[in-house]
């Protein structure tokens, strides 16, 4: 990481929904107090964009081809589909990698994980004293983590440090020290002893609607499915089926193909399915501000840009 300034002189758009200015532009002139950040201007004049989903706030996808001196579109966001395939970006793009996000994405999982695993929703407040049912340790539950990324990675090697028995599975099999991680081609062996299944995918072509009845079909009776990636991964009406006939026997949903999630769909009223608002991991200002700034300061001086977005992968 480069230390100190290096970003002088720099016009910054901050191309986010107004409502996320307030908390983050005292983070991001804390951490780098050497730029211009400004909220509108001369396209033109801009040497970067930090850039959020919702922007501009009229529903239209941005322009960027104004945008003629930028040398870098840095998101706020982990996930970029909404950006990625926008035909007037040509800029190098920058997605959100944070410490900060990745120890949330770790917390929302292992959470869900653990209540899962520990059955706590059978216990209620109805003078019935459940004791019947010893779960085993975790060593004794298959928990598989499809995406092997910055968050997967994190996630698997949390649910590992707990004893879980982990697998991870991604395109292409890069291996994690201490997690036994499958490739492409495995992915019936990573389903089928997912007692748990964690799902942190990003949506692109090759990861839309993975999740379909036959491979739904592929996981042990009563399994959990905890997706916190994209939506667009799992086919909802062959869940909602799949669900029906217990296999998996819950899904904790926190991303969705139309968000909000209308209020007439049926997974909020789904009893094998819980509904969280996109909620897993939020970006923070404090944790990814710093983040940002690295990555203006290197584009003001042409070093290496981190966390450069694949075009062709779409991640
Ligand atoms: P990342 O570092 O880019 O990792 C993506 C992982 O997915 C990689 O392991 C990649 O495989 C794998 N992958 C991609 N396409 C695949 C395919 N077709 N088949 C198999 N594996 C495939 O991403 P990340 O930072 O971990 O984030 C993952 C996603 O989480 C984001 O894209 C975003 O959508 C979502 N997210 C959600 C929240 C929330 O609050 N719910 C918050 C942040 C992020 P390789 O290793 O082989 O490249």
């Amino acid at each position: 990481m480069s230390t100190g300034r290096g970003a002088e002189g720099m016009r910054v758009l901050f191309a986010a929904p107004a409502h996320l200015w307030d908390a983050w532009s005292p983070a991001l002139r804390a951490a780098c107090p050497e730029m211009e950040l400004c909220r509108d201007g001369d396209p033109a004049g801009f040497d970067a964009l930090i850039y959020a989903p919702g922007y501009p706030e009229n529903g239209q996808a941005l322009d960027f081809t104004p945008f003629t001196r930028a040398r870098v579109i840095q998101s706020l966001w982990a996930g970029v589909e909404r950006i990625v395939t926008n035909p007037t970006l040509t800029q190098p793009l920058c997605r959100m990698v944070d410490p900060g996000l990745a120890q949330g994405m770790v917390e929302y999982c292992t959470g869900w994980a653990l209540r899962t695993h520990l059955g706590m929703d059978r216990f209620a407040q109805d003078g019935a004293w459940r004791n019947r049912l010893t779960p085993p340790l975790a060593q004794g539950r298959g928990v598989t983590v499809l995406g092997m990324g910055e968050l997967g990675r994190a996630v698997a090697l949390a649910l590992a440090g707990l004893g879980f028995r982990v697998a991870g599975w991604s395109q292409s099999g890069r291996p994690v020290p201490g997690i036994e991680v499958l490739a492409g081609d495995a992915l019936p062996q990573a389903l089928g002893r997912a007692e748990i299944l964690i799902c942190l995918l990003p949506d692109t072509a090759g990861t839309r609607n993975l999740l379909d009845a036959e491979r739904l079909a592929l996981l042990p009776p009563g399994a959990t499915v905890i997706n916190a990636g994209r939506g667009t991964l799992i086919d909802e009406a062959a869940l909602l089926a799949a669900l029906d006939r217990g296999r998996p026997g819950h899904a904790v949903l926190d991303v969705f193909r139309q968000e909000p999630l209308p209020p007439d769909h049926p997974f909020w009223r789904h009893p094998g399915v819980t509904v969280t608002p996109h909620v897993a991991a939020e970006t923070r200002p404090a944790s990814a501000a710093p983040v940002v700034a690295e990555n203006l300061r290197r584009a003001m001086q042409g070093a290496p840009l981190l966390h450069l977005v694949d075009r062709v992968r779409g991640y």
